[in-house]
């Protein structure tokens, strides 16, 4: 995985960040993740590869990209993925070479995966990854808001609430749970965990020089 070069006011040269948030859809994690990257300059957003097809107003190139499964598959035959899993019915994946090209020119990349996903990126990218899970209230509150989306079937939404079970149960390999009671305090929460994360000692590469200096000229 490349590194950050990006410094900050005092010169220290610091490791970018794998930031994943992963929740049950429905859970609120889309708004949240909306939110951090209006909030934060240097942060981007890693687009995935899909076989599922778009939802009315989904954008291709924007929410993902939109592939067939012959082309997912020439993807994961050119290692062209970071991680992919099955969700669903379907595939999804990283693409690769984005969030290397972010990382090596000092940006952090945030992730909307779910704990397949998470599980490979800490294989692959260790102490640079921050793992964050958003639970909802409760699930009768998920239900609720999968249904007034409204943009999916109810056989779907079942399917959905089934594997939302599913994706909870694997809670306590996350780094961070939160409950998505308020949109606004759970965004406030995930930003100082940004934050907190970011300035870590083992993140902030330059110190070494940074404290030779220091103690040089006091
Ligand atoms: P949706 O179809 O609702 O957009 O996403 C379904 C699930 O797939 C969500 O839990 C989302 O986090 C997960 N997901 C989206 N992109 C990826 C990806 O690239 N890799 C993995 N492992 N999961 C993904």
């Amino acid at each position: 995985m490349p590194h950050s070069s990006e410094s900050d006011p005092h010169g220290f040269k610091r490791r970018g960040l794998l930031f994943v948030l992963s929740s049950p859809s429905g859970a609120g994690k889309s708004t949240i993740a909306r939110k951090l990257l209006a909030a934060e300059a240097a942060l981007d957003m890693s687009v995935s590869a899909t076989t599922r097809a778009p939802r009315p107003g989904e954008v291709d190139g924007k929410d993902y990209h939109f592939v067939d499964l012959e082309r997912f598959r020439a993807m994961v035959a050119d290692n062209a993925f970071l991680e992919w899993a099955h969700v669903f019915d379907h595939r999804y994946g990283t693409p690769r070479a984005p969030v290397e090209a972010l990382l090596a020119a000092g940006r952090d990349v945030l992730f909307d995966i779910d704990w397949q996903g998470a599980q490979q990126l800490h294989q692959i990218a260790g102490g640079d990854v921050v793992r964050v899970f958003i639970l909802p209230p409760s699930m009768e509150e998920l239900r609720q808001r999968l249904v007034s989306r409204a943009t999916d079937s109810v056989e779907i939404i079942n399917a959905r609430m089934a594997r939302a079970a599913n994706e909870v149960s694997h809670w306590d390999s996350y780094d961070y749970v939160l409950v998505n009671d308020d949109v606004e305090t759970c965004f406030q929460q995930v930003r100082t965990i940004f934050h907190a994360e970011r300035l870590k000692r083992s993140r902030q590469t330059g110190l070494i020089g940074f404290i030779r200096s220091m103690m040089k000229t006091g």
